[in-house]
C-alpha cells in the first residue's frame, strides 16, 4: 500500500480543537469574569492568547489549514444563535445592553430570567444550548465574531478555515420558544434562514476566506424524506450564493446514508465524511454513489472521539482506496478535537508502558500531519513513524496489562442463565414485600446527600496528606450517621447512605477495579466551564475487593430502617469513560458487569435487603441510527441483568435513570428486569408514568417528584399534586416516593426542607387509600 503520487495535494486539517487551554485558563477566566475578578478585556485577551497558542500549536504539528470559529466563551451552538440573530425575547433587553452579559445570560439564566435549555451534543458527553425558535422568529447575519477570529488567524500567517454549525443542524437541534406550539418545527424557518447564512459566507469571503466549513451531523441521524430534501434544497441554495468561498460540509459520529447522495450531487466542493469504525460504512457508500468527482473529500481516519493511538497501517489503505474516489483527498480527524483531551504527554503519573498507547489532541494533530505527508509524499518519507507506530501497536495488542486471563475464562463462561433472575417479577415482588415490610407509597432517595466544601476538603486533605487514612474515615462516617439520622426523624422508608465517599460516580468505582488507568489532566468539556476527566479503560476489568460494602454496612448499623447499597451500572461506567477499542463494547460491558456482579452478591451477604444500579446513561448511550439500536440494547440490557441476578429472590433490585425522555426504551427498562425503578418526572409532570403504563409496564416505578436541578423547595401540597398525577397511570401499591435524582448539588437547607415536604406528601395521599 504505497500513496499514489496523485495525492501530492493531500493536506492536513481539523473542525475543532480542545477550548480550554494548557491549564485550563479560559475556565478560570471565564469563572473569574462572573465574579467580577476578572474585566471583560482580559477575558477576551485571555481568550485571543488561546486562539494564538492554539493556531500555533497546530501549524507546528503540521497541520495546514485551521479551524476558526470553533472557539467558545461557553458553547458553539449558543454562538450560532447569536450569529443568526435568535437571542430570545426575554433576553434581547441584557444582550443590547452588553453582548458578553447577554451571552451569559443566556446560557445560564439570571436570578430573574431562565437560561436556554441544554442538552446532549448527538451521542457525544459534550452538551450545547438549544436555539428558541417559532413562527415569528426573525433571523439577522451577526458575522463579527466569526470574521473577527477569521483576520486574527490570516493576521498571524495561517490558512484559516472557519466552520460554523450549518443551517439544518441548527434548525433540527432547535426546539419550539416558550409559547409556542409544541408541535412547531423549526425546520419549516429553513427559508428564512438561509440568507442569513448567505450574507455571513459573503462576510467571510471578503474578509479573506477560501473555504468555510460547515458541520451537518444532524445528516448522520436517519431523516425523513422531506428532511433530505431541504438539505438538498439549503445547499442548492448556499452553492448559488455568488462572492461566496468554497463550501466544505462536515459530517461525524456515524455514516451520512442516504445523505450522502444529496450532499455529492449538490454544488458544494468539499466534504468530509467519518472513516473510523463509526462512519466506516462511508467507504462503501461512496464508491456505491460513485465517488465525489471533481470535489474535495476530507477524510476523517484519525478518531477524534477516543484517546487511542491511531493504525496508520489501516489509515493509509483507507486513504488509498479513497483516492481514486474524490478528486482530492486530505486528512483529519472523524470529528473536532473538542471530545478529547490536550496532551497526553503530561500524563506523567501514567505507566509509560500505556502512555505510548493514548493520543490526545496535540497528538492527534501529529498523527493527521503524518498520515497527509505519507499521503502526498509516498510512505517511505514517513517510514520511521510507520515502525514506531507499529511497534507502539504490537506492544499494545500483546500486553499482559490489557488482558487477565481468569477474566477472560471468565467471561466465556457466561451463560444467557446467568443473566435471569429466577423466580417471576411477580413471585420476587411477594417475597420482597414480605421481608421489607413497607407501606404503600414508600419513600427514598436516589442516593447522594449534599457534597460539603468540608467533604470535598477532607478529600484534599487526604490526597495532600493532611490527614491520614483513619482521619478520612472518621469524616466520612460522621456525615452517614448525619444522613442516616436526619432520614430517621423524617421518616424517610428506604434510606441511603448519601454517598460522601465518592468524588464521582463512575471515577469512584474506576479507581478500584482493575483494567482502569485515571489521568490528572485530561478534561474534557462537559458544558461551559464544566470539564470532566473520563478514566480510561484499557484492560481487562475485575474487582479486587469489595468497593462499597463497608460504608453500607456501617449506615445499616445505624437504624433498624432498610439502607440500599449503591452501585454505577455497566452501561453508564462505559459510557462516562474513555472504552478500548480493541474489542466490542458489549464484551467489555460483559467484563464489567461480572465484577460490578461480585458487589452486589458481597452487599447481599452482607445484610443489605435492597440495591440500586444506577444506568443514568442507558439511554443517552442510544446509537445515532435506529438501525443499530437493538444490537446495543440488546448488550446493554444483559449487563445490567448479569449485574443483579445472582441475588436471592427477596432481594430488591432498584435501577436509576434521568436526563432524557424515556418513551422509546420503555421495552428496554422492562428488559432489565430490575423490580424498581426511579425516573426523572418532575419537569415533565410526571409524563413517564403515563409512558410506563401504556407499555403496560408491570414493575413498581418512583417517577420523580422533585426537581432536584432547582434550589426551590417544592410544597407538600406540589409533591402531592404530582403523586396523585402517578396514581392516575401506575397503582398504589407500586408507585414509590422520591425526588428526581441524587442530592449532591443540593444544599441541606433545601434538601431538609424539600424532604420534610416529600414525606408528608406520601403520608397525606396515603392516608387518602
Ligand atoms: N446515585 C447517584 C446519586 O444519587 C445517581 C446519580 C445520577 O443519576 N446521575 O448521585
Ligand atoms: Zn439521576
Amino acid at each position: 500500500m504505497t500513496a499514489k503520487p496523485a495525492a501530492a495535494a493531500a493536506r492536513a486539517t481539523v473542525y475543532g480543537y480542545p477550548r480550554q487551554g494548557q491549564n485550563r485558563e479560559l475556565k478560570k477566566a471565564v469563572e473569574g469574569y462572573w465574579k467580577g475578578h476578572v474585566t471583560a478585556d482580559a477575558l477576551r485577551e485571555t481568550a485571543a492568547g488561546l486562539r494564538r497558542s492554539h493556531w500555533r500549536q497546530l501549524a507546528d504539528a503540521g497541520i495546514h489549514e485551521v479551524p476558526t470559529g470553533d472557539f467558545s466563551y461557553y458553547d458553539h451552538v449558543l454562538d450560532t444563535s447569536v450569529m443568526v440573530g435568535t437571542v430570545p425575547a426575554r433576553h434581547r433587553e441584557a444582550f443590547d445592553a452588553d453582548a458578553l452579559d447577554g451571552y451569559f445570560a443566556m446560557a445560564r439564566g439570571t436570578q430573574d430570567v431562565a437560561p436556554l435549555e441544554m442538552t446532549k451534543w448527538f451521542d457525544t458527553n459534550y452538551h450545547y444550548l438549544v436555539p428558541e425558535l417559532g413562527p415569528d422568529t426573525v433571523f439577522s447575519a451577526d458575522s463579527t465574531q466569526q470574521v473577527a477570529e477569521l483576520k486574527e488567524a490570516l493576521a498571524l500567517g495561517h490558512t484559516p478555515r472557519p466552520v460554523i454549525v450549518g443551517p439544518l443542524t441548527y434548525l433540527l437541534l432547535a426546539k419550539p420558544a416558550p409559547g409556542v406550539a409544541a408541535d412547531f418545527e423549526p425546520l419549516t424557518l429553513l427559508d428564512r434562514l438561509l440568507p442569513v447564512y448567505a450574507d455571513v459566507l459573503a462576510d467571510l469571503h471578503a474578509a479573506g476566506a477560501a473555504w468555510v466549513q460547515l458541520d451537518e451531523p444532524a445528516l448522520v441521524q436517519d431523516r425523513t424524506p422531506a428532511e433530505l430534501n431541504a438539505a438538498a434544497r439549503a445547499y442548492r441554495e448556499l452553492g448559488a450564493v455568488t462572492d461566496r468561498p468554497k463550501l466544505l460540509v462536515a459530517s461525524y459520529f456515524d455514516r451520512l446514508g442516504d445523505a450522502l447522495k444529496v450532499l455529492a450531487a449538490s454544488p458544494v466542493e468539499g466534504l468530509a465524511l467519518d472513516f473510523t469504525d463509526s462512519g466506516a460504512a462511508n467507504l462503501d457508500d461512496l464508491a456505491a454513489v460513485g465517488g465525489l468527482p471533481g470535489k474535495r473529500l476530507v477524510a476523517g481516519v484519525v478518531d477524534g472521539r477516543n484517546i487511542w493511538i491511531n493504525d496508520y497501517q489501516k489509515s493509509l489503505a483507507t486513504l488509498g482506496t479513497l483516492l481514486g474516489l474524490a478528486g482530492r483527498v486530505d486528512v483529519a480527524a472523524s470529528c473536532s478535537l473538542l471530545h478529547v483531551p490536550l496532551d497526553a504527554t503530561a500524563e506523567r503519573d501514567i505507566d509509560p508502558q500505556i502512555r505510548r498507547w493514548l493520543a490526545f489532541a496535540r497528538q492527534k494533530t501529529t498523527e493527521i500531519a503524518t498520515l497527509a505527508r505519507g499521503l502526498a509524499q509516498g510512505t517511505d518519507t514517513i517510514a520511521a513513524e510507520l515502525a514506531a507506530n507499529r511497534a507502539d501497536l504490537a506492544s499494545r495488542a500483546g500486553s499482559p496489562l490489557t488482558r487477565d486471563p481468569a477474566v477472560r475464562a471468565r467471561t466465556a463462561a457466561v451463560t444467557d442463565a446467568d443473566g435471569r433472575r429466577s423466580p417471576s417479577y411477580a413471585e420476587r415482588s411477594a417475597a420482597q414485600r414480605a421481608h421489607l415490610g413497607l407501606p404503600v407509597l414508600p419513600t427514598t432517595t436516589i442516593g447522594s446527600f449534599p457534597q460539603t466544601d468540608e467533604l470535598r476538603l477532607a478529600r484534599a486533605a487526604l490526597r495532600a496528606g493532611r490527614i491520614d487514612a483513619a482521619g478520612y474515615e472518621e469524616r466520612i462516617k460522621d456525615e452517614i450517621r448525619e444522613v442516616i439520622s436526619f432520614q430517621e426523624k423524617t421518616g424517610v422508608d428506604v434510606l441511603v447512605h448519601g454517598e460522601p465517599e465518592r468524588n464521582d460516580m463512575v471515577q469512584y468505582f474506576a479507581e478500584q477495579l482493575t483494567g482502569y488507568v485515571a489521568t490528572r489532566h485530561g478534561w474534557v468539556q462537559s458544558y461551559g466551564t464544566r470539564y470532566v476527566r473520563p478514566p480510561v479503560l484499557a484492560g481487562d476489568i475485575s474487582r479486587p475487593e469489595p468497593m462499597t460494602v463497608r460504608w453500607t454496612t456501617y449506615a445499616q448499623a445505624q437504624t433498624s430502617r432498610p439502607v440500599k447499597g449503591m452501585l454505577t451500572g455497566p452501561v453508564t461506567m462505559l459510557a462516562w469513560s474513555f472504552v478500548r477499542d480493541d474489542q466490542p463494547l458489549g464484551d467489555t460491558a460483559r467484563q464489567m458487569a461480572l465484577a460490578l456482579r461480585d458487589e452486589v452478591n458481597d452487599l447481599e451477604a452482607a445484610g443489605t435487603s435492597v440495591i440500586q444500579v444506577d444506568e443514568p446513561a442507558l439511554r443517552e448511550t442510544l446509537p445515532l441510527r435506529a438501525a443499530d439500536h437493538a444490537a446495543y440494547l440488546a448488550w446493554a440490557t444483559e449487563s445490567f441483568r448479569l449485574t443483579t441476578s445472582g441475588v436471592r429472590p427477596d432481594t430488591q433490585i432498584h435501577t436509576h435513570m434521568c436526563y432524557a425522555e424515556f418513551g422509546d426504551i420503555v421495552q428496554a427498562i422492562d428488559d432489565l428486569d430490575a423490580d424498581v425503578i426511579s425516573l426523572e418526572a418532575a419537569r415533565s409532570h410526571m409524563q413517564v408514568a403515563d409512558e410506563l403504563a401504556a407499555h403496560g409496564y408491570p414493575r413498581e416505578a418512583g417517577p420523580g417528584v422533585w426537581d432536584i436541578h432547582s434550589p426551590r423547595i417544592p410544597s407538600s401540597d406540589e409533591a402531592a399534586a404530582l403523586l396523585r398525577k402517578g396514581l392516575d397511570a401506575i397503582p398504589a401499591e407500586r408507585l414509590w416516593v422520591n425526588p428526581d435524582c441524587g442530592l449532591k448539588t443540593r444544599g441541606w437547607p433545601e434538601t431538609r426542607a424539600s424532604l420534610e415536604n416529600l414525606v408528608i406528601a406520601a403520608r397525606e395521599v396515603r392516608a387518602e387509600w
